[in-house]
């Protein structure tokens, strides 16, 4: 069967890491001991509901056997109002059951997701750039999914369904030993085709979560690069991505549906047979005095009775799988490294210093090679250099955004990466062309890392911005909504918010990466020196895309080929007639009005 089956697709790509079967079992097994008390209540309640269950065929039974014996009308309605009273019983049991197994299954789930954003916030951006937010948006959307139905139902619904099936076991053998004969001829089939299926399982849905994970971050990349890759004519290459993603993930679904496909005929063709067993055995049995009438009954509505667990169960191992592959995913979000280590040491002073600092985005592709750079307390310094020379990603090292892959940027002796995110951006930030809009009013996106400014704080914090006009000018001022479904911001309007919200965070040192370039270059200039005013006597590392920026500040560092070529005031760089001097004639000569772009 092995040999002509078809096999498991490979996982993909580059995803984020995968937590192994045994650590899925050791947090399982921590989930249950933690919510012990819910889960043993779900236990007890469902146990007596199966039990209250099992009286009735054993009382049908009974009736039957009395019923044939010659019984009184009166002992027969006793024993119906019994059989009506287990019945009743059961119902309120299982009704208490369903609302304990509700609450440990939910209460499960709040913690796993809990969990899994405080992971994802933790996560080192550079990996989740890596990985691509199509792998982490999968994870977040299509794995909880899955998760929450094996944690609310499957969890608890296989539960009741061994509960049931051990006590109708033993039920049956009450009856008599003979009668568990039927059921024991379909355990082999069973347990082969169930084992086959386990193998295969696992890896196969794993695979399936991954090829869906490569195909929502391909059309994730799509859509946010749409005008990049019309302007480029790249439309057939996405196509055939997107093409070549949906081929793999039909294979790994078929793959499964494979699996399915043998184990459902098979376990379901097993269910008939222990019914039909019972009442050709029993009819054998009565006939030869062996049973009564009574027993082939309660034997034959036990085997009927115990086939709805059994399935449930069959049923349940199979979503339960899906489910697990799914936690494997949400576990694996922790296995990825931390790239900072809180070292509990302060900085003694606010000067910045980058040591032989490398940095690849990619292992052996490095675009960092060996910056040393020395940026004292209150300094101002630009940035300048060709497209791709690695002027971002030295701001965003020397941002404390990434850790570097050799080296180190310490401020105040302390290397970055040593200090908690919470004090690293008391410290200094970046601010750059990504400004999120969080869903709330203008106060809520201001005084995130500020809980506690006053209006007054806020007011300052957009004069100094040029914000606070328009913003006032809002119908409801500071609270007015913006986001996904408030007030639509224009992208000057975000970037100032972004501004004001940096001036709100107060660091000393401040990375600026194209930050005013979204706004217009007249507005741009006017909120560079409103901004300038503010930041007097901080730090300031701009990453400067007009010459005039570089022409305004203490010193220029020109960043080539991952490496500071030339670092100097404006005057000592003209004067040397480089790579500066160059930029700058050719700026110059085009007028300081316009853009160097
Ligand atoms: P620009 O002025 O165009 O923004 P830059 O000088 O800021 O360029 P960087 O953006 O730092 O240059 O890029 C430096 C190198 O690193 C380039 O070769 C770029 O392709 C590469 N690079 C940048 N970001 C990534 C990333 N997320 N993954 C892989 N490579 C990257």
């Amino acid at each position: 069967m092995a040999a002509a089956s078809p096999s498991p697709p490979a996982t993909g790509r580059h995803a984020l890491p995968v937590a192994d079967f045994p650590d899925v079992r050791r947090y399982a097994a921590q989930v249950a001991r933690r919510r012990g008390r819910d889960l043993g209540l779900t236990v007890v309640l469902f146990a007596l509901a199966a039990i209250a269950g099992l009286f009735g065929p054993r009382l049908f039974g009974a009736l039957i056997d009395d019923v044939q014996r010659g019984s009184t009308a009166g002992h027969v309605d006793v024993i119906v109002a019994l059989i009506a009273l287990f019945l009743v019983l059961q119902t309120v049991l299982t009704r208490y059951a369903q609302l304990a197994a509700g609450r440990f299954g939910e209460g499960v789930l709040a913690e796993l997701r809990e969990n899994f954003v405080g992971r994802v916030l933790e996560l080192p951006l550079s990996v989740v750039e890596r990985a691509g937010s199509g792998d982490l948006l999968s994870r977040s959307s299509r794995d909880v999914d899955a998760l929450s139905k094996a944690a609310r139902f499957g969890v608890p619904t296989t539960l009741v369904a061994i509960i049931t099936t051990v006590l109708t076991v033993l039920a049956l053998a009450l009856v008599s030993p003979w009668a568990m004969v039927p059921l024991l001829v379909i355990v082999p089939p069973i347990w082969v085709v169930l084992r086959w299926y386990l193998k295969r399982a696992p890896a196969g849905y794993l695979a399936e979560g991954a090829r869906y994970a490569d195909l929502t971050d391909g059309l994730t990349e799509t859509v946010d690069g749409a005008r990049t890759i019309e302007a480029l004519g790249l439309q057939r290459r996405r196509l055939e991505r997107t093409d070549e993603d949906i081929r793999r993930q039909y294979a790994a679904e078929r793959y499964t549906l494979y699996l399915r496909c043998v184990f459902w005929p098979t376990a379901e063709s097993c269910y008939i047979v222990p019914v039909a067993l019972t009442l050709l055995l029993g009819g054998l049995g009565y006939v030869h005095g062996w049973f009564s009438l009574g027993q082939v009954t309660a034997a034959t509505l036990y085997m009927q009775q115990i086939m709805g667990p059994i399935d449930e169960m069959l049923a349940w191992a199979d979503e339960l799988q899906v489910g697990g592959a799914s936690l494997a995913r949400l576990l694996g979000v922790a296995g990825v490294p931390a790239d900072r280590q809180a070292s509990g040491a302060r900085p003694d002073g606010e000067d910045l210093e980058a040591a032989d600092v490398r940095y690849s985005y990619v292992p052996g592709r490095e675009v960092l090679h060996g910056v040393a750079l020395s940026v004292r307390a209150g300094e101002r310094l630009a940035m300048v250099g060709p497209s791709g020379a690695g002027k971002s990603t030295l701001g965003r090292l020397l941002a404390g955004i990434h850790g570097p892959t050799a080296g180190s940027v310490a401020v105040g002796g302390v290397p970055l990466v040593e200090l908690p995110l919470g004090d690293l951006r008391g410290q200094v930030a970046l601010v750059n062309q990504e400004h999120h809009v969080f869903a709330g009013t203008i106060r809520e996106n201001l005084v995130l890392p500020r809980p506690d400014a006053t209006d007054a704080h806020i007011r300052d914090a957009l004069s100094a911005v040029d914000a606070l006009a328009w913003v006032e000018a809002l119908p409801q001022g500071l609270q007015t909504p913006v986001g996904a479904e408030g007030h639509t911001l224009s992208p000057a309007q975000a970037q100032q918010l972004a501004l004001a919200r940096l001036v709100l965070a107060d660091p000393h040192t401040l990375v600026l990466d194209e930050a005013t370039s979204l706004i217009d270059p007249r507005a741009a200039r006017h909120l560079e020196r409103s901004l300038a005013a503010v930041l007097e006597g901080r730090t300031v590392i701009a990453i400067a895309h007009r010459l005039h920026t570089a022409h305004d500040a203490d010193r220029v560092a020109v960043v080539e080929n991952g490496m500071i070529a030339e670092l100097g005031s404006h005057e000592e760089l003209v004067a040397t007639g480089g790579a500066y001097a160059g930029l700058w004639e050719s700026w110059h000569g085009r007028g300081s009005a316009t853009s160097d772009r």
